[in-house]
């Protein structure tokens, strides 16, 4: 697998070919409002390289724990930490994934109810 798709949304966004509210980068982790949010703050963390969603992720433990120490982080940031906040991994078609470049929804500032959809 390449490391981007050059028709994948998430990959333009990373490789800064398409705009974005980008709240957070470095080398391997793009983070960024969703443009539906789904609560007061909704943000997406992604990889910078190309990877369809989880299933395609076994081989990257690493990279998988900055993703979601960038969302910790993110979350801190916006003042969500003491009054908590969700990360969502959606895959494939059952679990309601719309974009294939693997990502983590943050969302807080409201209460949020469970179960899920
Ligand atoms: P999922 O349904 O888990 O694949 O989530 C995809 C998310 O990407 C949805 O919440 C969309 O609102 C969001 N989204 C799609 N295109 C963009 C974009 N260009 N910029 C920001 N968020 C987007």
């Amino acid at each position: 697998m390449p490391d981007h798709d050059p028709n994948c949304i998430f990959c333009k966004i990373a490789r800064h070919e398409i705009p974005a509210n980008v709240v957070y980068e470095d080398d391997e982790t793009v983070a960024f409002r969703d443009l539906n949010p789904q609560a007061p703050v909704h943000i997406l963390i992604i990889p910078v390289r190309h990877l369809a969603s989880l299933n395609e992720a076994s081989a990257e433990p690493a990279l998988l724990g900055k993703l979601l120490v960038a969302a910790q982080r993110i979350a801190a940031e916006h003042g969500l930490a003491e009054r908590g906040y969700r990360v969502v991994n959606n895959i494939g078609a059952d679990g309601g994934q719309s974009v294939g470049h693997l990502h983590f929804h943050l969302l807080g500032g409201r209460s949020l109810g469970w179960p899920p959809g």
